[in-house]
Order: structure tokens, then C-alpha cells, then sequence
């Protein structure tokens, strides 16, 4: 967004904030006789106008209302760090799920069962105190026992929850962010099998998914390790599993450029 249109945003967003709560009024909006506007909540909790005293009309502010439309709200949690807008179909149900409102403590999608609710920021603390098993400071872990296990890995800044789970003769492994998918996709997670002798090996890489997505879905997304448990158990040695998580920062090009192809059909090659 230019700088121009940014400001008239904001500006058009000032108008639009309800005198009484000091949120985003969207439709319906409501006027006094004198054609001040009020939110519908706060239509209903009072008698006359806040600003003049004078009594409702039945009339609505359309011209406000098809403003408020077309404009992009900024979400509640702006304040914590959530700078993502959202046109008033959205709002509601982004800040149901918004990374930067209070949130639950990660490790209940474990079933850890904690009580815990509060801001992403104070989360490493918590999790630090209540949850030393499942904490890490690392952007690389281990993993050396065939059976599920979670962590919470607070590194980049961000905080990630590493799941892995064996079911149904299946081998899952999937790291998400405490965050929204726009966040998520900025992380990359290399999922490593290997055997001591470091001559067979299973590496995979995939985005970060973000943990507003149930389990279920990351698993059956494709974009998460799955892995038949029989291949996984063949790095089993001595009962030791060798599986190395490594997460990283997604470097993207600023132009990639296609290469040129008279038919612009792909040819078969190494990546075939
Ligand atoms: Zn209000
Ligand atoms: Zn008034
Ligand atoms: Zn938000
Ligand atoms: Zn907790």
C-alpha cells in the first residue's frame, strides 16, 4: 500500500472507531438525530446519543457502512504483534485464532494437559518452569526413541512445537509454529534418518506448518515426514533411533528465473 492510501486508511479508520468502546464499528451503524454515529453493541446498552444527548433515529449511516466494507481492519492484538488487516467478513474469525491473542498452552495438542493461558511472549517462560522436558533452546534436536514424542524449541525468535508420532504401521514428524501460515512458511524443517556408518540415509525437507492446523491435517497435507514404520526401524540400531530435525530460515530469490525451454515442456532429468 502507497504511503497516500495508507494514511486515508487510517484516517477512515479513526472515523469509524464507536465513541463509546473505542472499537471498529461495522455495520449496522447507528445515528442520533444530530448524526452522530454509535456501534450496535453499545446502540443497545444505551438510552441517548453519548455525544449529544439526543435521542436515536432509526436511520443508518449506509455511506459509513459501505466505507467500513471496503476498508481493512487491523486485528485486536496489534499491540502484542499481530500486524496482519482483514475486511470485516475476516476479523472475527482471525482473532478467534490469532497467534497474538492469549493462547493455550501449546503442549495441550500433546495432551499434556496444562492449564496454562497467556501471550506467546511469555510462553518460554512457562514452558521453561512447568515444562522442562519438552523445552529447548536449539534449532536442532535428536530424537533416538521409536515412540511419539513432542518438544517446544524456541529459536529465530519464534517458538515451534515438533511432533512425532507412530500410528497404524506409519511414522509421522512434523514441526509447526506457534503462528499464523504466512509466518510458518518462512522456516524450513530437514528431517534426517541415518545410520552410524552415515552410508544410508533418509533426508527430507519441508516447510514449517503452522499450528493452527490439526495434526490430522499436516500428516495428510504430503508436506510433513511420512514414513512406512518398517523403513524407519531399519535405523533403529540397538534400540537407538538417529533422527536429526533441523530448522532453518527459508532463503528466497528475489527472481527466479525460468530456464529456457523451446517446447516449454520440462525434459526429463535429475529431478525426475
Ligand atoms: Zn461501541
Ligand atoms: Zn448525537
Ligand atoms: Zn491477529
Ligand atoms: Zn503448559
Amino acid at each position: 500500500m502507497d504511503r497516500l492510501s495508507h494514511a486515508l486508511d487510517e484516517a477512515l479508520l479513526s472515523d469509524l472507531e464507536c465513541p463509546v468502546c473505542r472499537e471498529y464499528m461495522v455495520p449496522p451503524i447507528n445515528l442520533c438525530t444530530n448524526g452522530h454515529n454509535i456501534c450496535s453493541k453499545c446502540r443497545q446498552k444505551v438510552q441517548c446519543c453519548p455525544t449529544c444527548r439526543a435521542e436515536f433515529s432509526s436511520i443508518r449511516n449506509v455511506a459509513l457502512e459501505s466505507i467500513a466494507r471496503r476498508l481493512k481492519y487491523p486485528c485486536a492484538n496489534r499491540q502484542t504483534g499481530c500486524l496482519d488487516l482483514f475486511s470485516i467478513e475476516h476479523i472475527a474469525e482471525h482473532q478467534a485464532v490469532c497467534a497474538y491473542g492469549p493462547i493455550e498452552c501449546p503442549l495441550n495438542k500433546v495432551n499434556v494437559g496444562c492449564p496454562w493461558k497467556g501471550f506467546k511472549s511469555d510462553l518460554k517462560e512457562h514452558a521453561k518452569a512447568a515444562h522442562p522436558r519438552y523445552f529447548s533452546e536449539r534449532s536442532t534436536f535428536f530424537s533416538y526413541m521409536l515412540q511419539d514424542e513432542a518438544a517446544l524449541l524456541f529459536c529465530f525468535g519464534e517458538v515451534f512445537l515438533s511432533y512425532k508420532r507412530i500410528r497404524d504401521g506409519r511414522f509421522y514428524c512434523v514441526v509447526q509454529l506457534i503462528g499464523p501460515s504466512s509466518q510458518a512458511s518462512k522456516y524450513k524443517c530437514e528431517f534426517k534418518l541415518h545410520v552410524v556408518d552415515e552410508i544410508e540415509e533418509i533426508c527430507k525437507t519441508f516447510t514449517v506448518r503452522s499450528y493452527l492446523e490439526d495434526f490430522e491435517t499436516s500428516f495428510n497435507s504430503g508436506k510433513c515426514l511420512r514414513l512406512d514404520a518398517l523403513v524407519v526401524r531399519h535405523f533403529v540400531v540397538q534400540n537407538v533411533l538417529n533422527l536429526t530435525v533441523t530448522l532453518s530460515t527459508v532463503q528466497r530469490r528475489a527472481s527466479i528465473t525460468q530456464p529456457k525451454n523451446s517446447t516449454g515442456v520440462l525434459k526429463p532429468g535429475k529431478y525426475m
